[in-house]
C-alpha cells in the first residue's frame, strides 16, 4: 500500500482522489459505517471561493484581498497568512476538478445569508458531494473500508509506519490524517470548557451539529506522540441552534437564522449582545459562544411579523403568540423583566431605511447593548420565539502544518505523514469563522496532502528499490 488515508469526509476524499490520480495505490479508513460516512462534510452546503469575475454559479467578484481581509477580521489575526492565502488561491481553481469527480453546483438560495457572491453551493448538499467523491474513488480503485476507526499509529522518528484498527496493523508508505476535530467527544469538551462561576458545566448543554465519529482519538494520540499542535483547545465553532435539536447530526436544519431581525434575550429576559453587529454569515458563529455564556446555556430569539419571509425558516415552527407578554409566558420567561427589555429596546430604535442586504442605518440610541443595524421595534403581531442552545460545529485545536501539509514534530516536518481538514484548520482559522471556509481549507489541504503523500510514497518506494 502506498498511501493510507484516515478519515472519510471531504478532506480525506480529496486526499485519496489526488493520491490515486498521482499514481499511488490508496486505502481509505472511515470510522463510520457506510450509511453514516462523510463526517461533518456530509452536512455542508457550500464552499467559499475567490474569483475575479462572475463565474457559473458565483455573481460579481470576490478577490483574494477581500477574502483575506474577511479571514483576518473574523480570526482577529489568529491566522497564518501564507497558509490562508494558499487556501484562498486554491479555492479559485478547484471547482473544475470537483466537477470532474461528480460534484455539481447550484446558485445560492435567497435568505439572510448573502452568499451568492462568495459561496458556491453543492447541488444536493454535502451528502451529494461525499457520495460523488466515494463513487469516483471506488471507480479509480481506492480501497474503502467502513467501520474502521484507527486508534493509534506506529511512528518512528516522525515517520509513519503503520495504523492500528483494534489489533489489525495496516502499513503504508505514507499516510494522510483527515479524521476531523474532537467535537463529538463530550468528555473532552467538558474538560476544555470546565465549570463556570455558576457551578454549571456548560458543555453538558451543547449539541453536536454533525457526526458522532469525530472523537479526536488520533489528535490526542498525536499530541502524546509529540506532534506540534496549533489552536486553542477551548475554541470551537459554535452556532446558536434550535434548543430542540438532537445530540448529534442535527445538521443545518436546526439553525435559527432570524437573530439579526429581532432581539435575543437570556433566561432572565435580558438582551446581552448586539444582534445587528454584522452580516449573519460573518457573525452567526459567535452566537453559540454567547449563548454558552448565559445562565443555563439557553437564550431566546424573538421576532415579529415584519421578519417573516426574510430568513430561512427553521424546520419546526417557533412558539407563537399575539402579544409579547403572552409570548414571554409561553417561553417560560419572567414577563415583567422581558417586557422591560422589549419596551426599552423598542423605544431606543431609530429606524432609517431598513435594508437587510446592507449594513443599514436602523440602529438603537442610548441602549446597552446597542443594536447597530436592522433595529426596528418588535411590535407587529404575531410574535415568534425560538429557544436557542449552543451547537458545536467543529473544534479548532489541530496539528501544526505548513505549505506541504506535513505533520511536524519539534518543528521538523515528517517525510510521510500529512494532515488535512479540520485536523489542521486551526492553522488558518485560529478562531471565528466565515461561512464556507471549512470546505475551502479541507479541499485545498486535502488535495495538497494527497499529492504530497503520493510523492512521499514514490520516493520511499524508489529508495527501497535502490537499497
Ligand atoms: C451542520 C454543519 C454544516 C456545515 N456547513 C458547512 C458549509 O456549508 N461550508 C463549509 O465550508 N463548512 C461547513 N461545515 C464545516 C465542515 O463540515 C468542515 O469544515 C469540513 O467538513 C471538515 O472536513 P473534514 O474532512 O476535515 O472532516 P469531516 O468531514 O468531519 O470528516 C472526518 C472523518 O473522519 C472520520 N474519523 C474520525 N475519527 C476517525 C478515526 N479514528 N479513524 C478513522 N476515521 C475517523 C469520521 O468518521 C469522518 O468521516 C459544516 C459543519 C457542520 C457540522
Amino acid at each position: 500500500m502506498d498511501v493510507l488515508v484516515i478519515g472519510g469526509g471531504n478532506a480525506a476524499l480529496c486526499a485519496a482522489l489526488m493520491a490515486r490520480e498521482a499514481g499511488a495505490s490508496v486505502m481509505l479508513l472511515e470510522a463510520a459505517p457506510r450509511e453514516w460516512r462523510g463526517g461533518n462534510s456530509a452536512h455542508t452546503r457550500n464552499l467559499r471561493c475567490m474569483h475575479d469575475a462572475p463565474q457559473d454559479v458565483l455573481t460579481d467578484a470576490y478577490p483574494e484581498e477581500e477574502f483575506w481581509q474577511d479571514l483576518l477580521k473574523v480570526t482577529g489575526g489568529q491566522t497564518n497568512e501564507a497558509l490562508a492565502r494558499l487556501t484562498i488561491r486554491a479555492s479559485s481553481n478547484c471547482r473544475d476538478w470537483m466537477r470532474r469527480h461528480g460534484v455539481h453546483f447550484q446558485p445560492s438560495l435567497s435568505g439572510t445569508l448573502h452568499l451568492s457572491r462568495t459561496n458556491a453551493f453543492f447541488m444536493g448538499g454535502g451528502k451529494a458531494l461525499v457520495n460523488a467523491y466515494y463513487r469516483s474513488a471506488e471507480k479509480l480503485g481506492v480501497q474503502i473500508r467502513y467501520k474502521a476507526p484507527v486508534d493509534r499509529l506506529e511512528l518512528q522518528d516522525g515517520r509513519f509506519v503503520a495504523a492500528f484498527v483494534g489489533n489489525e496493523r495496516i502499513t503504508a508508505k505514507a499516510c494522510v490524517l483527515a479524521a476531523g476535530g474532537f467535537e463529538s467527544n463530550r468528555e473532552w469538551l467538558r474538560e476544555a470548557w470546565g465549570q463556570n462561576e455558576r457551578g454549571e458545566w456548560p458543555s453538558d448543554n451543547f449539541a453536536i451539529r454533525g457526526t458522532r465519529f469525530n472523537q479526536g482519538v488520533l489528535l490526542k494520540h498525536l499530541m502524546a506522540a509529540g506532534a506540534d499542535t496549533i489552536g486553542d483547545p477551548t475554541q470551537a465553532h459554535m452556532v446558536a441552534i434550535d434548543a430542540r435539536a438532537p445530540l448529534y447530526d442535527g445538521g443545518i436544519c436546526t439553525r435559527i437564522d432570524c437573530v439579526s431581525l429581532g432581539v435575543v434575550v437570556n433566561r432572565e429576559g435580558r438582551r446581552f449582545y448586539d444582534e445587528g453587529e454584522d452580516f449573519w454569515p460573518k457573525r452567526y458563529a459567535i452566537w453559540g459562544r454567547l449563548v454558552a455564556q448565559q445562565p443555563g446555556q439557553v437564550a431566546y430569539s424573538v421576532i415579529d411579523a415584519k421578519a417573516a419571509g426574510r430568513f430561512m425558516p427553521p424546520v419546526f415552527p417557533g412558539t407563537r403568540a399575539d402579544t409579547l407578554p403572552e409570548l414571554a409566558q409561553k417561553l417560560g420567561l419572567d414577563v415583567p423583566a422581558f417586557m422591560q427589555t422589549l419596551n426599552d429596546y423598542n423605544a431606543a430604535c431609530r429606524v432609517g431605511a431598513f435594508d437587510h442586504t446592507v449594513l443599514d442605518n436602523c440602529h438603537t440610541e442610548q441602549l446597552a447593548p446597542a443594536k447597530t443595524h436592522w433595529a426596528r421595534p418588535v411590535d407587529k403581531a404575531p410574535f415568534d420565539g425560538y429557544a436557542l442552545k449552543p451547537g458545536v460545529t467543529f473544534t479548532y485545536l489541530g496539528l501544526k502544518t505548513g505549505e506541504t501539509a506535513a505533520v511536524s514534530f519539534g518543528g521538523v516536518p515528517s517525510h510521510n505523514l500529512f494532515v488535512a481538514g479540520e485536523m489542521m484548520a486551526g492553522n488558518v482559522l485560529g478562531k471565528g469563522y466565515t461561512a464556507g471556509v471549512g470546505m475551502s481549507i479541507g479541499t485545498a489541504f486535502g488535495r495538497i496532502a494527497g499529492v504530497q503523500s503520493a510523492q512521499a510514497a514514490m520516493k520511499s518506494g524508489a529508495s527501497h528499490a535502490a537499497a
